[in-house]
């Protein structure tokens, strides 16, 4: 039996997890930390009864201690400053999976790190904040580190195998691979009229053609800033070198990503668009169990297409990609930026193409820095919003 701590259980990663969890005996629901959707928790804690229960929220975090009483369900609610670090660390936690959107999941997720967990890793802000001492702590505590984004694991799964562990260690080169290719959809507005940008709806921008997802990632990845940081965290989690990585754009979102060797062979992952196939990858590995998500049937495929990425159509895909090569100031920032930019789309007070327009002003109003600790990491994310809501305010409709 492994005891499984979930952060950001009931986002949509949260809900796959929960999902391929139920189907299976050998995992148990330790703990669930969310934010502030307390009918949701509650509904999780009927079904699962964790053992503890963490919302940030505080009213939400009442609600839900309130509500469990009278239920009389045995689930401890935690609302210390630190709960979801003490439950992603607490001594009977096997898994953690990283789950929760943006820079919030940090530092729960180091916690876990620092005693050796193995963590299933969706928070790939994470990595694009803080990627070289991310993976010194791995290393350092050896805990173990699986992807579920599904490109990564996709990635993972195409390595050779004596890789697979311990890829953020590996000499790509000397095991023979040539190049990382990244796939992405190219989102909703992979053939819209550029001169239309505009007028693009935050309900246009969240409706993914391929992928059910929460709404930060939903926007990033119609500014393909999704595949961006992706970038990113592929060069942390399997030490690859900017030129290692190409990014390739394949709409019907069937292969997950691919490894290209020296001799010719590509290896893809491929399967349907569901992310209960990695969730339930990485929960298991190196063994295989079942998620639940149909198996992909080839008649019914009529196109399978690549195209290569248009930067006038994805300008925060290349402001991403060059923030890779700038290093770990960049990287921080742009992740900063991009976070205060998709809040202000997504409450209608700037438009989408002022997206771009205030992650680039931010990363250019930010001096390029060495960063030695996780409280530099920190300060200069705080900076970066700082500069950002300046920029929302100047350009706010
Ligand atoms: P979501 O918005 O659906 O869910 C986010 C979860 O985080 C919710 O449970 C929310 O309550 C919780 N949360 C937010 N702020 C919190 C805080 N301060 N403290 C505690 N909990 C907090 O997001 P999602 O789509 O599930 O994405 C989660 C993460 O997984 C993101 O980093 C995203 O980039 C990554 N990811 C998601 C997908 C996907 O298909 N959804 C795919 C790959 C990677
Ligand atoms: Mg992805």
């Amino acid at each position: 039996m492994s005891n499984v701590c979930i952060l950001g259980s009931t986002g949509s990663i949260g809900r796959s997890t929960l999902d391929v969890i139920a189907c299976h005996k050998h995992y148990n629901v330790f703990a669930l930390v969310a934010n502030s959707n307390h009918d949701l928790m509650i509904e999780q804690c009927q079904q699962f009864k964790p053992r503890f229960v963490v919302m940030q929220n505080p009213d939400a975090s009442k609600r839900v201690k309130k509500t469990l009483a009278s239920l009389n369900l045995p689930c401890c609610v935690i609302d210390s400053a630190r709960a979801a670090e003490e439950v992603a660390s607490h001594p009977d936690v096997d898994i953690v999976m990283s789950a929760i959107v943006g820079a919030a999941g940090l530092l729960p997720t180091l916690a876990a790190v620092e005693q050796g967990k193995r963590i299933l890793l969706a928070n790939k802000e994470s990595l694009v904040m803080s990627g070289e001492l991310f993976i010194n702590k791995v290393k350092q505590h050896n805990a173990t580190l699986l992807p579920i984004d599904s490109e990564h694991n996709a990635i993972f799964q195409a390595m050779p195998s004596h890789v697979q562990g311990a890829s953020f260690d590996a000499e790509l080169h000397q095991q023979g691979v040539s190049k990382i290719l990244l796939t992405g959809s190219g989102g909703p507005f992979l053939n819209r009229d550029l001169t239309t940008f505009c007028d693009i709806s935050v309900e246009q921008a969240v409706a993914h053609p391929n992928w059910s997802m929460g709404q930060k990632i939903s926007v990033d990845s119609a500014t393909m800033m999704n595949k961006g940081l992706e970038f990113i965290e592929a060069k942390w989690l399997f030490n690859a070198n900017v030129d290692d990585i190409e990014v390739v754009i394949h709409p019907q979102s069937v292969i997950h990503s691919m490894v290209q060797y020296v001799d010719g062979s590509v290896l893809a992952q491929m399967g349907n668009p569901d992310m209960r196939t990695p969730i339930a990858h990485a929960l298991a590995f190196p063994e295989r169990i079942e998620s639940g998500v149909a198996p992909l049937n080839f008649s019914d495929m009529l196109d399978f297409t690549f195209v290569k990425p248009d930067y006038q159509r994805y300008p925060n895909l290349k402001l991403a990609i060059d923030a890779c090569r700038e290093g770990q100031y960049a990287t921080t920032t742009v992740n900063a930026a991009n976070e205060v930019s998709v809040a202000a789309f997504l409450s209608g007070r700037i438009g989408f193409n002022d997206i771009y327009k205030v992650n680039e002003q931010t990363l250019m109003a930010m001096p390029n820095r060495q960063l030695e600790s996780l409280d530099e990491i920190l300060a200069l994310d705080s900076r970066a919003r700082e500069i950002a809501n300046e920029l929302v305010r100047k350009w706010e409709q």
